[in-house]
């Protein structure tokens, strides 16, 4: 292969339509069609309906939590778990996430407190946590990356000893499992979300789950008056229902998860062996869980030993309509609003700003075959061996 045969200096991209990083799951027209219909035939399409109701038994079952609150999106049950937590103050999270988890605070009249991650798993680094606890945080906001999970218990040890709520953001780890217990168990309360670019999809959705059922009491009362089991005075609710449309298609993407969980771990590993020995590029593991969803594939580029940037890198395989991401660039504390607040962002995140500038994310999921990992991977190859010339290329 030679430099002029890549898309980025003139060629013909090597697929013809565009490969996304995200899941997106199609159920096939038929069952959805019959779904939909029984919708009609019932005249119901919200409101804590028989599909909604039906999803929550499901995911209890599944992840074997006693509550499963489905809501509307990921971003309002982080909102609602806030409230029904009752925090105030300041909450620590990290600043490698995305930034519905720090937003979701802001809107819910908290104060961000922004954290380190450790370098080699991406996930909030707990004893940074321990530093940065002082008597205004009211809570610690664990996030849990990449289909792995950050130090569970570590975190949860530190609130109790502090005395500070500990909730997760676990909008990447659906079904994965750590410490033998599925995520959906940890900490006050845990947060899915069931985004189309999520491994469990409802197009929109997502679920709260809590094994403290006075809470789940708190939290069903402030989502609306609609599926209350127990009547609770709360000061502000939310709307944030999940429909019947959203809940049906998430009952066929949870009926297909396991296969679907399946197709992204060959994925997953047909990268891992067909990316080995390039050098300079290091694929992350999943962290601290002994199942993952695989719902992402997470490249670390070293330039260095690459020889190309990460971000020569990334428009090289986008004009190959590859479209792999950097997600969360460049870091929650370099975004408005947080970066004019000197409180919330007050340096010493170098893994950060480190991850921000380096890793990258190849397409998984429902879409992608393993016929195109072998193209995708072959062009990487490519890449590296051509980085010479390319560079050469680049700087005419
Ligand atoms: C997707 C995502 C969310 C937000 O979920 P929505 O359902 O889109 O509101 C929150 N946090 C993380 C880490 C996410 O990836």
């Amino acid at each position: 292969m030679k430099v002029n045969n890549l898309a980025f200096f003139g060629a013909m991209p090597k697929f013809s339509s565009p490969l996304p990083v995200g899941q997106l799951y199609f159920p096939g027209w038929e069952r959805y069609k019959s779904a939909f219909r029984e919708i009609f035939e019932r005249q119901y399409y919200t409101n804590q309906g028989p599909l909604t109701q039906e999803l929550e038994n499901k995911i209890e079952d599944f992840l074997g939590v006693k509550n499963a609150i489905c809501v509307s999106n990921g971003t309002i049950g982080l909102m609602m778990v806030a409230e029904a937590l009752e925090i105030s103050g300041k909450v620590i999270l990290p600043s490698f996430t995305f930034v519905a988890s720090a937003q979701a605070l802001v809107w819910s009249g908290l104060k961000p407190l922004f954290c380190d991650v450790d370098a080699d798993t991406h996930q909030i680094d707990h004893r940074q946590v321990l530093a940065l606890i002082d008597n205004d945080v009211g809570a610690i906001l664990g996030v849990n990356l990449w289909g792995g999970a950050c130090d569970l218990e570590s975190l949860e040890d530190i609130g109790g000893k502090k005395g500070v709520q500990v909730f997760f953001d676990s909008a990447h780890g659906f079904g994965c499992v750590s410490n033998g217990l599925k995520l959906g168990n940890y900490g006050r309360a845990e947060i899915f979300s069931f985004h189309a670019t999520k491994l469990l999809n409802a197009t929109e959705g997502g679920c709260i789950c809590t094994n403290d059922d006075e809470l789940a009491d708190r939290l069903r009362n402030i989502r609306s008056s609609y599926g209350v089991e127990k009547k609770v005075d709360v000061a502000k609710t939310s709307n944030g229902r999940m429909s019947e449309a959203q809940a049906a298609i998430a009952l066929m993407s949870l009926e297909d998860f396991n296969k679907n969980r399946e197709h992204n771990k060959k994925i997953y590993d047909l990268y891992c062996s067909n990316l080995q020995k390039v050098p300079g590029l290091k694929i992350l593991k999943p962290s601290n869980v002994s199942t993952s969803n695989h719902q992402y594939v997470v490249c670390m580029i070293e330039e260095s030993e690459f020889r190309l940037s990460r971000d020569i890198l990334l428009k090289l395989l986008r004009s190959e309509n590859i479209l792999a991401r950097r997600y969360f660039y460049p870091g929650l504390h370099n975004t408005i609003p947080f970066k004019f607040d000197k409180q919330i962002s007050t340096g010493g995140l170098m893994n950060t700003d480190y991850i921000c500038a380096t890793c990258l994310q190849l397409p998984i999921g429902g879409l992608v075959a393993k016929g195109d990992v072998e193209i995708i991977c072959n062009i990487i190859n490519n890449i590296h061996d051509l980085s010479v010339d390319i560079r050469l290329k680049l700087e005419q």
